[in-house]
């Protein structure tokens, strides 16, 4: 067992943080202020190879694995940029096209994902069937050799940035039996889909959309793996989705220690340093450890997705679960010690809670999280 990152990775690390070092999280907070979109260094990183170094080779990625991707979502958080859509168009949507897309599909669209140059978004969630993905009410129907899709999405990022949205849909309703759920890469100018902001209180540059089809005609290339086999294909993408989102997490807990540490060391209130108290300290110090052991838990849950092994699922769960509150509790200490401070715009902290609590909802909630490892982990019967 080695704990070590590859060299490989070492110098991804170094080559990401180099980048994010020249925006940071002035000009991720400039993007929020002025409504608009970190495309600069999207696209940056983009053509630099690293928000494509997932995907494979042969379409113009880096051919590495998940691991690579953590390190590159880490590493931009950590520098104050965290960046949602990462969880999005190359994890969930660049994996699953890599996995089951047509020659013709991964020719058309994994070369722009990886370049940064395109972006997919990604749409599971609807109004009415919540955490449930077997109530999806969203219809995928035959029209000749094509498909018309209607239904309803909510929350879907970035729909504005994308070229193209992901949607599960339901192609069919066995009798008895869960319905059938297919994946089709659906156009964001395709007519009859209709999109509008949702006004969210998270400080973030992407926006969130709801998402109305009216009948919207997909062409027979639409259809992403194989028809009724949505749900196995989806879940490939949303492991990845998952360690990306405590990559990003790890990475937030990490810029906010490190603002905290160089704070509680120089800012004197009764003498010495007011990291010199316990009251301040320890909170940053478990915190540290807490995220210490996320990091760990993402390394193992990449390498488990990496690896193909039919455990991966239980680790990304852990990981997403213990980098959430683990950042959680080390943005809560990293504002506590920078008192009155802590809510200045100037000091870049506060402005990133939402986006970290948001990390205990989504992509998938605590609480279903730990519906799966009662269940699954733990052998209890399920509640629901
Ligand atoms: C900022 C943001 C970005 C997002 N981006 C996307 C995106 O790009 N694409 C996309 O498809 N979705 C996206 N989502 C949706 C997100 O994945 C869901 O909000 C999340 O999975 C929770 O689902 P829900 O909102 O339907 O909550 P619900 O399912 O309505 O759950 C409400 C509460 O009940 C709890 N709960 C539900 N069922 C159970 C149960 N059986 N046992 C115990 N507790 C339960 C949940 O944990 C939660 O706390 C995004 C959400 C946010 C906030």
């Amino acid at each position: 067992m080695d704990f070590a990152e590859t060299a490989e990775q070492a110098m991804l690390r170094e080559a990401v943080g180099k980048i994010a070092a020249r925006y940071g999280h002035d000009y991720f907070h400039a993007k929020v202020e002025s409504g608009g979109h970190s495309t600069e260094l999207w696209q940056e990183v983009g053509s630099a190879g690293f928000i494509g170094v997932s995907i494979p080779e042969q379409y113009g990625g880096g051919g590495m694995g998940i691991g690579e991707l953590a390190v590159v979502a880490e590493e931009l958080a950590a520098h104050g940029c965290p960046l949602m859509l990462l969880m999005v168009s190359p994890a969930v949507c660049g994996t699953i096209l890599a996995r089951f897309g047509t020659p013709e599909q991964r020719g058309r669209w994994l070369p722009g994902l990886a370049a940064g140059e395109r972006k997919m978004a990604f749409a599971i969630t609807e109004p009415d069937a919540g955490s449930n993905s077997h109530r999806l009410a969203t219809v995928a129907t035959r029209d000749g050799d094509a498909w018309r899709i209607r239904g309803a999405k909510h929350f879907i990022s970035g729909v504005d940035e994308a070229d193209a949205v992901l949607v599960v849909a339901r192609t069919g309703d066995p009798a008895g039996g869960r319905g059938r759920l297919s994946l089709f890469i659906v156009d964001t100018d395709a007519p009859g889909l209709e999109r509008t902001v949702i006004p969210m209180e998270i400080a973030a540059p992407e926006k969130q959309f709801l998402l109305f089809f009216d009948d919207v005609a997909v062409p027979p290339e639409g259809l992403l793996g194989a028809e009724g086999d949505g749900l196995r294909q989806v879940f490939q993408g949303l492991n990845p989705e998952r360690i990306i989102g405590a990559a990003g997490a790890n990475g937030i807990a990490r810029y906010a220690l490190a603002k905290a540490a160089g704070y509680a060391a120089q800012r004197r209130v009764w003498g010495g340093p007011i990291g010199a108290h316990q009251g301040i300290s320890h909170p940053l110090a478990s915190a540290k450890i807490e995220v210490e052991l996320a990091r760990l838990a993402t390394q193992k849950a990449a390498w488990a997705h990496d690896q193909g092994r039919p455990d991966a699922g239980e680790a990304a769960n852990m990981a997403k679960y213990a980098a959430a509150e683990a950042a959680l509790h080390a943005v809560d200490a990293a504002i506590q010690a920078h008192g009155g401070n802590g809510f200045a715009t100037e000091y870049g902290l506060a402005d990133l809670w939402g986006m970290t609590r948001v990390l205990r909802t989504a992509p998938v909630s605590r609480e279903m999280i730990l519906n799966f490892v009662a269940e699954h982990s733990l052998g209890l019967p399920r509640s629901y």
